[in-house]
């Protein structure tokens, strides 16, 4: 990783809405950028984002600078594998049969590898060259550099976006894009760190996996769903999750069926209440346990206070006796 500091542009107002006053949240160090990271968030429309920022030609030489890590065969095989488990979410709760897939910064191609594997046509679009390179060789996948590079009338039931969108200059002007390359029920998948959670990054000792020169902007599921809906797209599921302290979004077309969406919503309902049951059974073992160590604790106060017990009854038979031997003896002073 380089510590070469990166150019920079100052902004009028909020890169959104363009608002000219924003409130400042915090400043942090950062190793690119030479004022540090100013945080503020917007007055009008809520959107936190860097101000000054990165421009295009630093985020580019900061991409070009990190390091792509390779995986042997064994990281790689459950690299994809883990991911299978992703598509097979998304298809669940999106009610999408297996089609036409695009992931946009689709690294080293291991999500369309895995939704390969499950039946999807794969294409990806990748900026780093390196990687770009890797998913081709080692998956045969079609890589492109940009969305403008993609096959010409090419569109796609399902269009994934895992932590590239927080990465964007003009987020309204891509997810647009996005939203013209959907076929009539496709949806886009979203996923970012969750601003909501920033607190927690940053407790758990990660607050540069949120709070990085390469990340303009920090969203909610408000602000979020805010910039779909300027692109022309409409959310339909939204997830924050305290666990993985992501935020997860699909959005779709305004005129993709209502039926779809209704299915995709219970599918979405389904999954929360199996992971409230899951939390429940959790809570419940553990309730468990808690009531058994206590029952075991009560045994064992019983037994000590049975002992206990004995040992008054010990004592008073040796008192009894003390005393029985001082009457005697007093006695038989008397007698005397
Ligand atoms: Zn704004």
């Amino acid at each position: 990783m380089t510590t070469q500091f990166l150019p920079t542009e100052q902004i009028p107002g909020c890169p959104i809405c363009q608002h000219p006053e924003a409130r400042f949240v915090g400043h942090f160090p950062e190793p690119h950028i030479e004022e540090g990271l100013s945080v503020h968030q917007c007055l009008n429309c809520s959107i936190v984002y860097l101000n000054p920022r990165l421009t295009l030609e630093g985020i580019h030489m900061l991409e070009d600078s990190s390091e792509v890590y390779l995986y042997d065969a064994e990281q790689q095989a459950k690299a994809v594998h883990d991911r299978e488990g992703i598509i097979a979410w998304l298809e669940s709760m999106t009610q999408l049969k297996p089609g036409s897939i695009l992931d946009v910064g689709c690294n080293r191609g291991y999500l369309l590898a895995a939704a390969a594997r499950r039946g999807w046509q794969p294409f990806g679009v990748e900026l780093s060259q390196v990687s770009a390179a890797e998913a081709r060789q080692r998956f045969g996948l079609p890589i492109y550099s940009d969305l403008e590079s993609l096959p010409q009338g090419q569109l796609f039931d399902l269009i994934t976006c895992w932590h590239v969108v927080e990465h964007l200059h003009h987020p309204v002007q891509m997810l647009r894009q996005l939203g013209e390359l959907l076929t009539p029920d496709g949806v886009v998948a979203i996923q970012v760190p969750a601003y909501r959670f920033a607190d927690e990054y940053i407790r758990q000792g990660n607050g540069l996996h949120i709070f990085c020169a390469s990340h303009p902007f920090h969203y909610t599921a408000e602000t979020l769903t805010m910039v779909l809906e300027q692109a022309g797209l409409q959310v339909f599921y939204c997830d924050e999750s305290p666990k993985y302290l992501f935020l997860t979004i699909y959005a779709a077309k305004p005129s993709r069926s209502i039926n779809a969406n209704q299915q995709a919503q219970l599918a979405a309902q389904r999954e929360q209440t199996n992971q409230k049951l899951a939390w429940f059974e959790h809570d419940h073992a553990a309730i468990a346990q808690t009531l058994e160590s206590m029952n075991a604790y009560v045994q064992h106060l019983e037994t000590t206070l049975k002992t206990k017990n004995e040992h008054i009854a010990q004592l008073e038979q040796h008192l009894q006796t003390i005393n029985n031997g001082r009457i005697m003896r007093i006695l038989k002073r008397i007698k005397r």
